[in-house]
């Protein structure tokens, strides 16, 4: 007989979370795939989120760019979920060794997670491509058109990894570290169809993958257990 989710956590010791979009769609963030993903909104279907949101459109169209940045991307009035919450309890009954996420909203942090891999960055920090200058989300949220430094007036960007743009080495070397350390990996709340990071599911040598997620996934057919449902109410049995 197959295992629960109940059992699968029990048993492990070393679980790594890794998660997209989906996390936090039951936050209010729509994710990028979904029948009212970003994909399907009117701009959206005009011009490809990959594409606004790409290294080339940021610096030829940089108002555009910032313009559905703080529409689409910005949600600073979101809170943590159910998933959020139980991945943080998770870490603190020392059961889960690490997040890994696509994720650039904060909440896994919100929700009191210590070890987050940010794999595409974070809303959160932003530096000024002039002088380097660190500021958080308030300046970028609050700027009409583009933001720029109260110091220098230089632009300031979001520490967002865009398309065409390199994944931090470092944070990958953290995340393969973890995958291949893990006993049970639960990946959650993504398509896996953004490269490189979906690749980094080949690093995990351990025995339970456990896929939960509303639709199929091309990693379904390696997946211990599959769950087709809501992440939030899935773990939700685990949230304090
Ligand atoms: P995606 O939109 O490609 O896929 C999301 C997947 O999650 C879909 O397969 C969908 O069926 C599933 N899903 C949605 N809500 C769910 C729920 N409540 N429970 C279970 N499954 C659910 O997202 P992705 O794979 O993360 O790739 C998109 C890229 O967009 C990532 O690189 C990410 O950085 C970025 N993004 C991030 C945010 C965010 O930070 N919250 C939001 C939008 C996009």
């Amino acid at each position: 007989m197959a295992k629960t989710l109940g059992t699968i956590v029990a048993l492990s010791h070393q679980i790594v979370f890794f998660g997209g979009a989906g996390v936090s769609t039951e936050s209010g963030i729509p994710d990028f795939r979904s029948a009212d993903g970003l994909y399907n909104q009117e701009l959206g279907a005009s011009i490809p989120p990959e594409e606004i949101l790409s290294h080339s459109f940021f610096v030829s169209h940089t108002a555009e760019f910032f313009a559905y940045y703080r529409t689409h991307l910005l949600h600073p009035q979101a809170r943590p979920n159910q998933a959020h919450l139980a991945l943080a309890e998770l870490e603190r009954r020392e059961k889960l060794s690490a997040v890994i996420t696509q994720n650039i909203d904060g909440l896994h942090q919100m929700a009191g997670s210590r070890a987050v891999l940010e794999l595409h960055g974070s809303v959160h920090r932003n530096h000024c491509l002039a002088c380097g200058r660190h500021y958080g989300l308030d300046l970028v949220a609050a700027s009409p058109g583009i933001p720029r430094c109260p110091a220098c007036a230089g632009v300031v960007r979001p520490d967002v990894v865009l398309y065409e743009e390199s994944l931090d080495p470092g944070v990958m070397s953290q995340a393969v570290r973890e995958l291949a350390g893990a006993d049970t990996l639960i990946v959650g709340g993504t398509s896996l169809a953004v490269y490189p990071a979906a690749g980094l599911l080949q690093a995990f040598r351990g025995r339970e993958l456990v896929l939960i997620n509303r639709e199929p996934t091309p990693a379904d057919r390696l997946a211990t257990l599959v769950i087709r449902g809501s992440i939030g109410q899935t773990l939700a049995e685990f949230a304090d």
